[in-house]
């Protein structure tokens, strides 16, 4: 898009010249995601402070320039491209935490900061946020809440939704507002916090978070649980939720999953068509009878066998299966549609099956795993580059997927979002009335359409 010259001066005077890209070619590496898409904004910058956000806000308001928040696009679905061009807002130079308070557990971040540098400037008082995505070394903050990204833990912890107690935030009209409290109750007004997390930068960009801390357990233990087939994996993951002692990570890993890490790392796998990955915190009384209630849970007619890590080495080793998922998936098919839908865990076996005969009728090869204790599946739908047709058919097969979950009370993204990939999906979950709230919504937070136009909600 064409951007006045006035507008970019008035940038460069609001952060300085030294925090405003506008090259080409700088640019350019600011306009992609992890969903491999790409598009050129027309200028980048970078903001220290909320005063700076409302400013820069405030003019891409006067001119009518769409202005995407980027955290380290580290995204999957591609909520960061800039597919009508315009401002990209970097904030990994916001990146302090600002106050730590172990009395009332909580701690103040701007939203630059790393979800690990997070994590480690807690564990120093004790204390942990429960949100762990994979990528927590590399993804900021901003993107966690914007996402309401989460990870293995969320099974017994939740989500950002459940660990974030307020926000400072300047809307699309350059006003800055505050939502939520900073204590561990509070009922006054609607519940904005929950609104702008999982929003994706459409409503407001966040420029401080109140975390919701919580104690490190004493001691972690881990188990690999190893299964003839998958119906008695997935009947294992209901018995394991239905009893009292809520593991803090569930991960299922299914027969292609296995294959596939046999056949492209070092690590020795069973013959077996599904794995589950089961970790318990807590205290160390009483940890004894919760690992074994667990795994009385884990036990029936399909178990062939079920390995205790005894030490912190033994359970790195146990994770390196799940970790070697990734790589594997990366070298076996470059290019993949990776989802991340969700059911009620008891659905589970009827999404495999479904899922398995959608692979038959379409000729695309599907990889599952991911954190069945919450019925967040990642389903990847493998792409045979060499084969023109093969990618159309996958997007056939996609709806079909879209719409099994829907029938069986699910929804269709868990942690990565909406973005650009799933806004034309999403009115098959929500009805017509709901959607056209959110847009009214919308309106009032962005009356311009200038944060993150494009994305999350259909046309
Ligand atoms: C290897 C790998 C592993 C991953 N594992 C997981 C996982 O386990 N669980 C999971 O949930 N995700 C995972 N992800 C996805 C991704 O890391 C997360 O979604 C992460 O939260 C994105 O953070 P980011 O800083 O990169 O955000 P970005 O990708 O830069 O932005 C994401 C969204 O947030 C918005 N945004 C960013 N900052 C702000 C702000 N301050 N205010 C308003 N909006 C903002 C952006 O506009 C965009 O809509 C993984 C990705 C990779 C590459």
């Amino acid at each position: 898009m064409l951007i006045a010259d006035k507008f970019t001066h008035q940038i460069r005077a609001c952060v300085g010249q030294e925090n405003v890209l506008t090259e080409k070619t700088d640019c350019w590496v600011y306009g992609y995601d992890n969903s491999r898409r790409q598009a050129s904004p027309d200028l980048v910058v970078f903001a220290t402070e909320t005063s700076q956000v409302k400013n820069i806000i405030d003019l891409c308001h006067q001119y009518e320039i769409p202005l995407i928040t980027r955290g380290r696009g580290t995204g999957t679905t591609g909520a960061t491209v800039p597919v009508s061009g315009g401002l990209i807002l970097s904030l990994e130079r916001m990146d302090k935490i600002l106050k730590i308070d172990p009395a009332n557990r909580y701690l103040i971040a701007q939203p630059g900061v790393t979800n690990q540098a997070i994590q480690q400037a807690a564990a120093q008082h004790g204390f942990f946020w429960p949100p762990d995505p994979t990528s927590s070394e590399f993804c900021t903050l901003g993107g966690n809440l914007a996402y309401n990204s989460a990870g293995p833990r969320a099974v017994k912890y939740g989500t950002p939704r459940e660990n974030t107690l307020g926000l400072r935030a300047v809307i699309g009209t350059g006003e800055e507002i505050h939502t939520g409290v900073c204590t561990t109750k509070g009922v006054v007004g609607y519940d904005l916090t929950r609104l702008l997390i999982g929003s994706e930068g459409t409503l407001a960009v966040i420029t401080e978070a109140t975390l919701k801390l919580t104690p490190l357990p004493e001691v972690t233990h881990s188990l690999k649980a190893v299964y003839r087939d998958i119906q008695n994996a997935a009947k294992a993951v209901s018995a394991i939720m239905a009893q009292p002692v809520t593991p803090s990570s569930l991960e299922f890993i299914d027969k292609a999953s296995i294959n596939m890490i046999r056949e492209y790392s070092d690590i020795e796998m069973p013959v077996a068509d599904a794995i589950l990955m089961i970790e318990i915190d807590g205290n160390r009384s009483g940890m004894e009878d919760s690992i074994q209630s667990i795994k009385c849970a884990a036990t029936n007619d399909g178990l062939l066998s079920i390995e205790d890590a005894e030490n912190e080495q033994e359970r790195q080793s146990l994770w390196r299966t799940r970790k070697a998922l990734s790589p594997a998936l990366r070298k076996i098919a470059p290019k993949k549609i990776n989802e991340d839908i969700v059911v009620p865990v008891s659905n589970i076996p009827a999404l495999l099956e479904g899922l398995e005969h959608l692979s038959e009728q379409h000729g695309i090869a599907i990889v599952n795993f991911g954190h069945a204790g919450n019925g967040n599946i990642h389903v990847n739908l493998l792409i045979d580059p060499d084969k023109d047709d093969q990618l159309q058919e996958a997007e056939i097969c996609l709806g079909h997927v879209f719409d099994l979950v829907l029938s069986l009370d699910g929804t269709l993204s868990g942690e990565h979002g909406v973005g650009l990939e799933k806004r034309n999906f999403i009115d098959r979950e929500i009805d017509p009335v709901t959607l056209g709230l959110m847009k009214k919504i919308k309106q009032q937070f962005d009356p311009k359409n200038i944060l993150n136009p494009g994305k999350t909600l259909p046309e």
